[in-house]
């Protein structure tokens, strides 16, 4: 009998899964395996968020398995170990797994395939799995990745996504490869109270509802704060629960100017993708440095403090953080505008603010985080380095009810029309009855610093 065994990352999925289709199209029985790694936990990626939606989507995708005749097997320990020990005690010839495009997917990559060809098996690595559009096909013709994302998108677009796979009907799983427990959802502390679920089929649920009820306006309402009318897709894109390829695909089916705007974004996440998989240490290092002197913990720990818990004394920027600890998630505006307001405003170092995201969102992915980041910061890939966004102004435009700023800040629920924006500004007897904190920082001042410091840099 011949087993392949399919190795499981960031593509917690049954629908739209080339390594699986692969395997099963060529062997008898298949061993889908997720292997829990000490590393990853230590390196305080698996924070507790998305340790919990982790739980969910493996619960799910054991469910889904079994459905079909099969099950998850789930280990731990270093997955090159792991791999190589399930691979012999199966008896498998074949390893498949999906791209991954950091530089620790890389080396593990390496390392599987070097341990697997001395013990005489393969490993079949599957492009256009966890994106749409893979690293290194589209290039410029001087480099190995696009540094901007406007020409990267126009060839982007004029690449044709592969042909979207069916969920199988039947997964075959040899007997005799036991496995830990599948972990039971609900058992993480530490947790956002209104975080997600996650899961594949929770995924495509929510993927048909948008694209039936949400797509058509996104264009128009993907930058309201308080309608919060965006996908909520990324935690499913971050797992795997949901394949951007198929995303593409479907979105494409609907016309308008939403369908382009939601395009445009996935196009966004692969362009942070193919700058990640040609420079590695772009997740912690400037990406294109301004020779900052950041502030940092030992300079400005009062600052960070305050903007980690959202009491800056600006609302906007109070509210945004404040959604983050509760939902584990943030809205794409409010993630500018509060890395702005770290960055440039209080001139503290991008990797700050960077590790805080990490640490919270169910999404936190260290390509589009840390060069989202970078590119909010000025040192990534934005063309104009050394904007600033004003957090008032940004409050007024995107927030002009100022219903995003009530809903998360009860201290400013009573503060009626414009001045939720500029509470400061309230008559005096006013503003002291409110159990609400002062700007900490006087914006002015700010941009001075910021301008002065990437000034003597030019
Ligand atoms: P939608 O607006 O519905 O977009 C659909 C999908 O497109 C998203 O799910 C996401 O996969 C992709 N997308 C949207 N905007 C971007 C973008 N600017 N860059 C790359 N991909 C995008 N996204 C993450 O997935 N993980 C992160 O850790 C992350 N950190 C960020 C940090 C900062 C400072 C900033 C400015 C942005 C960050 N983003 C991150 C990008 C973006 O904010 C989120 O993807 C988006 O808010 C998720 O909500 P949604 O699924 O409703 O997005």
């Amino acid at each position: 009998m011949r087993v392949s065994i399919v190795l499981y990352t960031a593509d917690l999925r049954l629908y739209d899964h080339p390594p699986l289709r692969a395997a099963l199209d060529t062997a008898d029985a298949v061993v889908p395996l997720f292997v829990r790694d000490p590393a990853v936990e230590a390196a305080g990626f698996a924070s507790p968020n998305r340790r919990a939606f982790l739980d969910d989507c493996l619960a799910d995708l054991d469910a889904a398995l079994r459905e079909r005749g099969g099950r998850l097997v789930v280990r731990s320990g270093d997955p090159v170990a792991e791999v190589c020990r399930v691979a012999a005690e199966a008896d498998a010839g074949e390893v498949h797994l999906a791209a991954g495009y950091s530089g620790f997917a890389a080396r593990r990559e390496e390392r599987l395939r070097s341990a697997l060809e001395a013990a005489g098996r393969r490993l079949s690595v599957h492009d256009a799995v966890t994106v749409a559009v893979p690293p290194g096909l589209v290039t410029p013709a001087a480099s190995d990745h696009f540094a901007v994302f406007t020409p990267y998108h126009r060839h982007w677009e004029r690449v044709p996504p592969r042909p979207v796979l069916r969920a199988p009907r039947r997964v075959p799983v040899p007997d005799g490869v036991g496995g830990e427990p599948v972990p039971a959802p609900g058992g993480t502390t530490g947790i956002s109270p209104a975080l997600p679920p996650g899961g594949e089929r929770r995924a495509r649920e929510r993927m048909t509802a948008y694209l039936r009820q949400g797509l058509d306006a996104y264009d128009s309402t993907r930058d309201d704060l308080a309608a919060d009318a965006t996908s909520r897709l990324s935690a499913h894109l971050h797992f795997g629960t949901l394949s951007p390829v198929e995303l593409v695909h479907r979105v494409r089916r609907h016309d308008g100017p939403g369908a382009e705007a939601f395009v445009r974004q996935l196009a966004w996440r692969d362009f942070h993708r193919q700058v990640l998989a040609a420079r590695p240490a772009s997740a912690h290092r400037d990406y294109r440095t301004r020779h900052d002197r950041w502030r940092t913990e030992r300079t400005a720990a009062a600052d960070i403090d305050a903007w980690r818990e959202g009491r800056t004394g600006y609302p906007v920027v109070d509210a945004a953080m404040r959604q983050l600890r509760v939902e584990g998630w943030m809205h794409n505006r409010a993630r500018l505008l509060t890395a702005g307001f770290l960055t440039k405003t209080l001139y503290v170092d991008w990797r700050i603010g960077a590790a805080h995201f990490l640490h919270w969102l169910v999404d936190g992915d260290l390509a589009n985080n840390q060069l989202n980041w970078q590119w909010m910061a000025g040192t990534g890939t934005d063309t104009r380095p050394n904007r600033v966004l004003n957090p008032v102004t940004q409050g007024r435009r995107y927030d002009p009810r100022g219903a995003y700023i009530r809903r998360w800040i009860p201290e400013l629920t009573a503060v009626e029309g414009a001045l939720v924006h500029e509470p400061w500004k309230l008559p005096a007897p006013a503003r002291a009855a409110l159990d609400y904190p002062e700007p900490i920082i006087d914006l002015a001042d700010g941009l001075d610093r910021f301008r002065r410091a990437r000034g003597k840099q030019q």
